[in-house]
């Protein structure tokens, strides 16, 4: 066991980074980071922040120097990285199980081998391929098998004939091909799992993308069909089982509209869709990471209010195409009950980029989704 008192290091110095970071000197733990960027969100925020690439070997052992455990925020950060500073000190998750998630192909395979089914797909690896691909998969969506996130590296491809330019258009990286699916919703489930096996989990989160980035989140208990929902945390276990995986693990699923379910991705760190549980439940999905880092019991988090959680993204800041950027009105927002901001400190707001999200708390789903949609319109979000 890592106690209060020592020291946690982060791979990665984003919002995900700022949040863990925060709910580890909460619980009196010293906090450092690691991120190029000298103004990253968690770097800022850290008690330590070491500037360097993710590879450097001097960064990495500055890390190793402050930290007694380290967990990553950053499902790109490379698994060399991880492997590397596992030869001398504690890191969750490992290697291998964030080396699975970094590629859509094996993830896949993994979800196969857990049992879970995934959508139809095929593994393009050359050109060779595209001629092989079965017609089942039209219309589908092409997906670079690396380093894609919020929709980027995706291309839709209505048929066989566009199949060779979409590739082209992705640089002939490895991908998949997915067939497009007929969704009815969007969920996740966010699962924990110690170092003993023991697993606990978040409840059902309901999503919405909006042009492949989350937008919205809504958690209660009728957000989705009751038994579909128990389905995907079973399955959601199963899957970090399968990795005797230690950390937090958020796995990403489809609702069809014959009513079954299917997993899309898995991220092997907390996810903007569990980023309500810091007001929404009792222990948030960055107490859960602290926890699993640091050895410390893990207990079944509970949710004490309903939530809705909305994505604030670097648009809301040029309102109607304006040239310059303008700060929403966030006291405007904070007027409404069971309001929570949290903005990320990031400099410059760009159109797609997360600059923070509001999570609404209330009585009851209604209340707290009539209050979501007021605050959403005073910000310029679409209604949902
Ligand atoms: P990212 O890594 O960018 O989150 P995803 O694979 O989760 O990539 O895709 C982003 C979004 O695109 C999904 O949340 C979903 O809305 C849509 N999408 C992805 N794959 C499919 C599919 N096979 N059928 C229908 N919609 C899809
Ligand atoms: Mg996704």
């Amino acid at each position: 066991m890592v106690l209060p008192g020592a020291t946690l290091g982060v791979m990665g110095g984003g919002q995900l980074g700022r949040m863990f970071v925060h709910a580890a000197q909460r619980m009196g733990y010293f906090t450092a980071v690691l991120d190029p960027d000298e103004s990253s969100p968690a770097g800022r925020v850290s008690h330590w922040h070491v500037r360097s690439d993710y590879l450097d070997e001097l960064g990495l052992a500055k890390l190793c120097g402050h930290s007694d455990a380290i967990t990553t925020e950053f499902e790109n950060v490379p698994a060399a990285a991880l492997a590397r500073l596992a030869e001398h000190r504690p890191v969750s998750p490992a290697a291998a199980a964030v080396a699975i998630a970094q590629d859509r192909a094996e993830e896949k395979a993994h979800f196969t081998r857990c049992g879970v089914p995934c959508a139809p797909h095929a593994v393009i690896t050359g050109e060779d391929q595209l001629a092989a691909i079965g017609d089942e998969l039209f219309p589908g969506i092409l997906k670079t098998a690396r380093l894609g996130y919020d929709g980027k590296g995706q291309v839709r491809v209505t048929s066989r004939a566009d199949l060779p330019a979409a590739w082209e258009s992705l640089k002939r990286a490895d991908c998949v091909l997915e067939k497009m699916l007929p969704l009815a919703f969007e969920c996740s489930v966010v699962v924990a799992r110690g170092a003993d096996g023991v697993m606990v989990h978040l409840p059902v989160q309901r999503n919405l993308h909006r042009g492949g980035i989350l937008a919205v989140t809504e958690v209660h208990e009728q957000c989705v069909p009751a038994a579909l929902g128990l389905r995907a945390i079973e399955a959601a276990k199963a899957i970090a089982e399968g990795l005797q995986y230690v950390g937090v693990l958020c796995i990403e699923f489809f609702g069809l509209e014959d009513g079954s379910l299917v997993v899309n991705e898995m991220a092997p760190r907390p996810h903007n869709s569990g980023h309500w549980s810091i007001e929404g439940a009792d222990v948030s999905q960055f107490e859960l990471q602290v926890r699993t880092l640091a050895g410390l019991p893990l207990v079944q988090p509970r949710q004490h209010s309903p939530a809705l959680m909305l994505n604030l993204l670097g648009d809301l800041w040029f309102p109607a195409g304006a040239a310059n950027a303008r700060t929403p009105d966030w006291a405007s927002v904070l007027t409404l009950p069971g309001t929570h901001l949290h903005l990320y400190g990031k400099t410059e707001a760009r159109p797609g980029r997360k600059m923070g999200h509001l999570t609404l708390t209330g009585p009851t789903a209604a209340s707290v989704r009539e209050t979501a949609l007021d605050a959403a319109q005073r910000l310029g979000i679409e209604a949902f």
